[in-house]
């Protein structure tokens, strides 16, 4: 049951000594998605002969005296929403099953050009919508704790190849919880950016006011590392912002000074499974440790998040999804007589039901008449809770809350019941309707042996007050590396 665990920190000291080759850290990971996945199931596509080659080009580089990049040789896993030029990018949709994308997603050049090795592309839930990856028109990703229980969503197949060591890092994408989830249920650690800190060029659109892509890594560290490289402005995104990013992976050991952590405690009470309210008091006894204050908050409106966020996602989601017609690219029904039937046996056969239902619900709640008791009500509601966690970092520097209510569920549990999905989400959307940064830290495991996290918030582009609070956490709780089912 051997994997390679190795920090990018790891890596760069191994090249430099010549410890290992780029080829032979590749081929490793390589390896071990070869004798794992079957079961995983965290990849739809892998990239055996473009990491070789790739990882070939970087030891030659190095040979010939050139200096090590940031993320040389490092092993990348990359969700299926995020194109990369020329290999298949299938958003886990049965409509994009053949779909091989033009161009790569500037965070995905970035990374190539920070020296990563990228492996392959990740299962996720058909376009992101959903918590478990159980929507992916591929079958679902398996938690590498338990294989009958799901490994969270919707960037699932990135949470599981860094928690089995398949690759060292992933990048998944968030517009409602989608690499926070997967990053709790499989114990590593997941960030959403700052929206507007990473550019979105590239990243098929579900819900454009909310998406954003992140990192999942198995340390605060690396996490950092994988942050730096994606993060800056982009000209080619309108959202992304202007500002320079701090230096994140410096400074994580500094002591924490003059930090105040605020805890909404009479949220995390109610409908919280025991474990995890454990792990958010251990989390603050470390805090207070570490010489935080802790204080309570009132976010009133946080009760409100998920109709708000199950209103706006779906209403940008039906405008967005109005391009897969069969028309330029995709899957097209070979049956129909005319083109009203193609668009409709094409749309209905392409798209899975969670799809088609967020479709409907969108088109209806922006429908003339309805759109101002939904849609225009919902982004009202977004400003209360905007103005809710305005106030509260007006008092405190980080927020703490669970990231999910309970850990990981079975596979098959919630998806009869599309409302009990969407309720795995209420402590992940507040974060993408107000834009701000959030950080999934694993925090421990239930006496099931499976993974449990809490969750850090911050202001808008203050990534490295999360990461710095993220990394006196990984301190504290000085978690083992856990015994996985494969
Ligand atoms: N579970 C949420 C949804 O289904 C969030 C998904 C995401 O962040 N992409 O919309």
């Amino acid at each position: 049951m051997g994997y390679p665990r190795l920090s990018i920190a790891e890596i760069r000291e191994g090249l430099r000594r010549k410890q290992f080759s780029c080829v032979e850290i590749t081929q490793q990971h390589l390896k071990r998605i070869e004798e794992a996945d079957a079961r995983l199931k965290a990849f739809l596509t892998v990239t055996p002969e473009s990491a070789r080659a790739r990882a070939a080009v970087l030891d030659q580089a190095l040979a010939a005296g050139e200096p090590l990049l940031p993320l040389t040789g490092v092993p990348i896993a990359i969700k299926d929403n995020i194109c990369t030029q020329g290999v298949r990018t299938t958003c886990g949709s049965r409509i994009l099953s053949n779909y091989v994308a033009p161009y790569s997603a500037t965070a995905v050049e970035r990374l190539e050009a920070a020296g990563a090795v990228i492996v392959g592309k990740t299962n996720c839930d058909e376009f992101g919508m959903g918590s478990s990856t159980e929507n992916s028109a591929f079958g679902p990703s398996r938690n590498p704790f338990d294989l009958e229980r799901v490994p969270g969503g919707s960037s699932g197949g990135s949470a599981v190849a860094v928690a089995a060591g398949e690759a060292v890092g992933a990048f998944g994408s968030d517009t409602g919880g989608s690499v926070r989830t997967p990053a709790a249920f499989c114990g590593v650690y997941g960030l959403k950016p700052t929206y507007g800190r990473v550019s979105r060029y590239g990243l098929v659109a579900y819900s454009s006011s909310l998406d954003t892509i992140g990192p999942l890594a198995r340390s605060v560290a690396d996490l950092a590392e994988l942050l730096q490289v994606i993060a800056g402005h982009d000209p080619r995104d309108m959202t992304s912002h202007g500002s320079a990013p701090d230096r994140y992976t410096s400074g994580l050991d500094a002591a924490l000074r003059n930090h105040r952590v605020g805890v909404p405690f009479s949220l995390i009470e109610e409908g919280v499974e025991a474990e995890t309210r454990r792990a958010i008091h251990r989390a603050l006894d470390a805090l207070e440790r570490a010489g935080c204050a802790v204080e309570e908050i009132a976010l009133p409106h946080l009760a409100n998040a998920i109709d708000t966020y199950y209103l706006i996602a779906p209403c940008e989601a039906s405008s967005n999804l109005a391009r897969y017609d069969g028309v330029k690219y995709g899957y097209r029904s070979e049956h129909f007589s005319n083109l009203g039937e193609m668009y409709q046996i094409t749309r209905a056969g392409g798209f899975g039901a969670e799809v088609r239902r967020r479709i409907m619900l969108g088109t209806f709640a922006l429908s003339s008449g309805y759109y101002d008791a939904y849609f225009l009500k919902a982004s009202k509601v977004r400003t209360l809770l905007i103005q809710d966690f305005q106030a509260a970092f007006a008092r405190v520097n980080t927020i703490l809350i669970p990231t999910a209510p309970t850990p990981a569920f079975k596979i098959g549990e919630k998806t009869s019941d599309p409302l009990a999905m969407y309720l795995t989400d209420v402590f992940t959307v507040p974060a993408n309707l107000v834009g701000i940064p959030a950080l999934s830290v694993p925090a421990g495991y239930t006496p099931d042996n499976l993974p449990v996290a809490v969750q850090l918030l911050a202001n808008q582009f203050h990534e490295k007050a999360l990461l710095h609070v993220a990394w006196h956490l990984e301190q504290a709780f000085a978690l083992k590396p856990a015994a996985l089912a494969v």
